[in-house]
């Protein structure tokens, strides 16, 4: 690397740190910024790892971050793909029930919806439901016409060009594995391509290391356990369908979510050329590992049986797996991001992005002004 000394360092170039790049360097117009990744170029993990769903902001608790950033975010991203002709759909989405219990926990999520500022949800009868979807079987839905899906790696490959037309460089295939805070910022050791170490001085840094953000809060000196940063993994696999089955249903079909929110339970996606998948399931692993077990076919299709009766389990085939970055753990309650500026740590200029899972995606937007806002930019 040329420089010795930059004013920001981002780590990470998933979709936050590429946020986060973008914004970042539109608002400190001339100032200087390295985005530093692993791989040898964006997007190689989680973003490019999940359902490309934007979500509406139904689920999380008001007040939270997930909540206001992934409605924030929302508005945001989709005014984004309409300037810059990112590909998306607005699909809507159907949260079906098919039992008593079910339909009562939509009205909690009705309620949810509206107390988080999501005020188009609908309430739908079972010959509504049929009318939209006729090969979905379900007593009540909640519609969520803005819900809809978007080719994040369009979305990254323009927010990365943005950023670099700012004045962003990108440093891909460096692997930061020390930092130590200076009296005034922070210098940042790295492993180059060809294995040789070096090392980048910043008085802002960003921590956008997805699944590793625990690892690089621990390089400044903060205690993860004691921070409450400690990250557990969570996999998330997905099975595809044949292309036939996909023209068989028009919006994303979900089932009310799981109660502790660790995942929305097993739903159906579509993607934009049409393909109908499911997935995620939600299960804890003790290190990175992304093969899909073809045994969990049978899991998937008892998930979806009900509401999906179309779908036969020789249809489910393998596809892929993502892994999200979860604060919390196996049976634990619900936490939110962790989006915090260090300075109460003494050590002011970083800030930390942990826990940055669904709907990360969404968020995206809204996250990185938030970064703005909390560096004074
Ligand atoms: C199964 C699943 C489904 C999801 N579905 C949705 C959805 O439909 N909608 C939605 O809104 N959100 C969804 N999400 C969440 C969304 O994908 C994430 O919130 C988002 O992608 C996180 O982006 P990121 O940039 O924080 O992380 P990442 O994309 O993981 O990027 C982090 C980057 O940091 C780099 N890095 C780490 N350590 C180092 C190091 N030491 N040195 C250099 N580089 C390093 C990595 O190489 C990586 O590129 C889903 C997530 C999962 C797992």
């Amino acid at each position: 690397m040329k420089y010795d000394k930059v004013d920001t360092i981002i780590i990470g170039a998933g979709v936050i740190g590429l946020a986060v790049a973008e914004e970042l360097s539109a608002r400190w117009p001339g100032s200087s910024a390295v985005l530093i990744d692993r791989h040898e170029s964006f997007g190689r993990e989680t973003s490019s790892r999940n359902s490309e769903v934007i979500h509406a902001g139904i689920y999380y608790p008001t007040g939270t971050l997930k909540a206001g950033l992934c409605v924030e975010g929302k508005t945001l991203l989709y005014e984004f793909c309409d300037k810059w002709k990112i590909p998306y759909q607005r699909t809507g989405k159907l949260i079906v029930a098919g039992t008593a219990e079910e339909s009562a926990s939509l009205e909690e999520l009705l309620d949810q919806a509206t107390a988080n500022g999501v005020d188009d949800l609908e309430v739908l009868g079972s010959s509504q439901v049929s009318e939209l979807e006729p090969s979905v079987n379900a007593k009540h839905a909640l519609l969520s016409p803005s819900t809809g899906i978007i080719d994040s790696h369009a979305l990254m490959t323009r927010l990365e060009q943005n950023a670099l037309q700012n004045g962003v460089l990108p440093a891909y295939c460096h692997f930061v594995n020390a930092i130590e805070p200076l009296s005034e910022g922070y210098r940042v050791h790295f492993e180059n391509p060809d294995r040789s170490t070096d090392a980048l001085e910043c008085l802002h840094l960003i921590n956008c290391a997805g699944l590793q953000s625990d690892r690089i809060a621990a390089l400044t000196g903060i205690d993860p356990a004691a921070a409450g940063y400690r990250l557990h993994l969570c996999k998330g696999e997905y099975f595809s369908l044949p292309q036939v089955k996909g023209s068989l249903i028009r919006h994303l079909i979900y089932p009310p979510p799981l109660q502790d929110l660790t995942g929305l339970g097993i739903h159906a996606t579509k993607t934009l050329d049409g393909r109908l998948r499911l997935g995620p399931n939600t299960l804890y692993i003790p290190e990175e590992d992304y093969r899909v077990d073809p045994e969990h076919a049978a899991d998937f299709y008892c998930a979806v049986k009900a509401f999906l009766p179309f779908i036969e389990e020789a249809d489910l085939e393998p596809e892929m797996a993502g892994i999200r970055p979860k604060l919390s753990g196996p049976g634990e309650p619900f936490r939110d991001f962790v989006i915090r500026e260090e300075s109460e740590r003494s050590l002011p200029g970083l800030i930390n992005l942990i826990g940055i899972e669904s709907p990360g995606l969404t968020a995206s937007f809204g996250i990185a002004r938030l970064v703005g806002r909390l560096l004074g930019a």
